[in-house]
């Protein structure tokens, strides 16, 4: 499950617990997401694929391909990183997971189905999620409007993240 960073004023800790909570509960609800893509795209819901997604569901840092690997490896030995890799543009392919905007390389994979947005640290490359209604509710200038469709907003925010803010860069 996606660590979530709420912007608010209210007391961070409080927040990201109620999160939490919610996010246990909808467990369930993402397993069945995975099952119901997995059947409509004619997917063999393989064990080793069920736990990439189990893997990147829980992880919070938008992990790459290589950092799923390494964290499968201990329960999966034969598992290859290929294998991983493989498995998660899939995911992008049949809409079961994300690629996250302007990650770079390696690409880093996401999982959290909420409407969200990233920030990304330029010195760590960590990569949070952050929500946030003014960002949902961006308007299109016309011009846009009328050239494209558009079908998804994403806010990117990049700078320094909390964790390096006292570090010397
Ligand atoms: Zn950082
Ligand atoms: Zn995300």
């Amino acid at each position: 499950m996606s660590f979530k960073y709420v912007l608010t004023n209210s007391s961070n800790s409080y927040i990201v617990a109620i999160m939490n909570k919610v996010a246990s509960k909808k467990a369930n609800g993402y397993n069945e997401f995975f099952k119901e893509k997995c059947r409509e795209s004619n997917l063999k819901l393989t064990p080793q694929r069920f736990a990439v997604y189990q893997e990147l569901l829980k992880s919070r840092d938008h992990p790459s391909a290589d950092v799923i690997f390494r964290r499968l490896r201990k329960l999966f030995p034969n598992i290859s990183l290929d294998t991983v890799n493989r498995t998660l543009l899939t995911f992008y392919k049949v809409g079961i997971a994300q690629i996250v905007e302007g990650s770079g390389v390696p690409k880093r994979f996401d999982a959290n189905r909420d409407q969200h947005h990233h920030f990304r640290c330029i010195s760590c490359n960590g990569i949070i999620d952050v929500y946030g209604d003014s960002f949902d509710n961006i308007k299109i200038p016309e011009e846009i409007k009328r050239q494209f469709i558009v079908m998804n907003k994403t806010v990117h925010l990049e700078g320094i993240c909390d964790k390096c803010r006292g570090k010397p860069r």
